[in-house]
């Protein structure tokens, strides 16, 4: 699940959590939120770069985990079950 960044859009309407920025775990699908679930004043999302590794590192886990069959391409120019 994504974690968004939030903070206030005026930081003297904000409390404590929104003033420095929090943290809020969504689903993928889940609009943003506008306002702080702590004090209900405006908040405004962050987009700070994500620390992800090497782009394609995971793709054959998250493949494998999500249920798909990954096939890797023998010499043979055939194509054979790798898991
Ligand atoms: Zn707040």
């Amino acid at each position: 699940m994504p974690i968004r960044e939030y903070s206030a859009v005026d930081s003297k309407k904000s409390c404590k959590a929104c003033k420095e920025g929090f943290e809020q775990v969504e689903q993928m699908d889940s609009p943003s939120i506008t306002v702080c679930p702590e004090c209900g004043n405006k908040v405004e999302r962050q987009f700070s770069a994500p620390s992800v590794g090497p782009s394609d590192s995971g793709l054959h886990d998250r493949a494998k985990n999500a249920g798909f069959t990954t096939y890797k391409k023998s010499s043979k120019g055939e194509y054979e079950k790798k898991y």
